[in-house]
């Protein structure tokens, strides 16, 4: 693992990188008691090179840069700490999978350490990263998703965090899914605001692609501007390789359950998956949807799986590629 102490009188110490241990920890400590937290996941992967390389590492330290600012928690010079994940790396290059389904993920955290039970900055603060290798999301291919939306349950507001990797978005999240998992559904839809808005799926940002009321094909994921959504490095990728195609409209636009449900009835909704680094993209073939109005649950069946447009597939196909090696992307992957 990597430690790095930082104090407000002297900044940032020397990084070190030694065996896994635990942490000593003051019981006073902000992050025990405010949260004052943050981390990013991303992964290392072995080329068909054999070459080990990170997915667009500049795209996370740009992330948590900006979380750590929002969760005063010190800042960090984005370089400094890609430099420190390869000689991680470097030293742990037998942990990253011989495999192209698998990978090394990395864990990237910061926590607010000076024991004083006031709420405001942190005067001392500690980096450290963990890393573990992950087998493949997908060992028997595909597996849909069904979801639960209930719109009596927020993950973000707008002026809230929601945009941010703070461990403090994650917490409220467990016992709804908890009632996801208890109604039979693996993940949850987020939906927000009185028109109910889809925000994002789990721990995933969220894609539609369908033919819309302009008889146009249409790649939509819900925009960031409103905070409400952690804008994923997949997702910035999908958006990029989506355009560059160039074989239907590309939006990012808010998105309500009423045109979700209004465009399943009239058969113009395709597919719809989750994107992010533990799974690339991740299907989903159903939605239980709660009526507010009658409070009352209805299954919407989502036909991603059947979809003769293969937009899902194509990306996963691509990135894979990419991640391993087999396509180059300039500037995407980082040895
Ligand atoms: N939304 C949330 C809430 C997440 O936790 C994640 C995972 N980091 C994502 C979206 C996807 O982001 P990424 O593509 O960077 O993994």
């Amino acid at each position: 693992m990597m430690t790095c102490d930082w104090d407000a009188t002297s900044g940032w110490h020397h990084p070190k990188i030694e065996p896994i241990g635990e942490l000593k920890i003051h019981p006073g400590a902000k992050v025990l008691h405010y949260a004052s937290e943050l981390f990013e996941g991303m992964k290392a992967y072995r080329g068909v090179d054999n070459k080990i390389r990170m997915f667009r590492p500049e795209m996370n330290m740009a992330r948590m840069k900006r979380t750590a600012i929002r969760a005063a928690l010190p800042d960090f010079d984005s370089e400094e700490m890609i430099n420190v994940l390869t000689e991680m790396l470097r030293l742990d290059q037998e942990w990253v999978p011989n495999s192209d389904v698998c990978s090394l993920y990395m864990r990237p955290t910061l926590i607010g350490t000076d024991p004083t039970l006031g709420v405001g900055c942190a005067t001392e603060a500690k980096m450290f990263v963990i890393t573990g290798p992950v087998g493949a999301y997908y060992s028997t291919g595909f597996q849909p998703v069904s979801l639960l939306a209930d719109s009596r349950f927020i993950r973000a507001f707008p002026g809230g965090v929601g945009a941010y990797k703070m461990g403090c978005n994650y917490a409220p999240t467990i016992w709804v899914g908890k009632e996801a998992a208890s109604k039979n559904c693996q993940q949850v839809l987020w939906l927000y605001g009185e028109n109910e808005d889809l925000t994002e799926v789990g721990t995933m940002n969220i894609f539609l692609f369908w033919k819309n009321e302009e008889g146009d094909m249409e790649l939509i994921t819900p925009p960031l501007h409103r905070g409400l959504i952690l804008p994923g490095v997949t997702r910035d990728s999908l958006l990029e390789l989506g355009r560059e195609w160039g074989e239907y409209k590309v939006t990012e636009r808010t998105l309500n359950m009423q045109e979700v449900k209004k465009a399943l009835a009239e058969k113009r909704l395709y597919e719809m998956f989750g994107s992010g680094t533990a799974c690339v993209v991740s299907p989903v073939g159903k939605i239980l949807y709660h009526n507010k109005v009658t409070d009352e649950y209805e299954e919407l069946h989502i036909p991603t799986m059947s979809s003769k447009h293969g937009v899902m597939q194509k990306f996963y196909n691509t990135i894979n590629d990419i991640q391993y090696g087999r396509l180059i992307k300039d500037g995407w992957m980082r040895d």
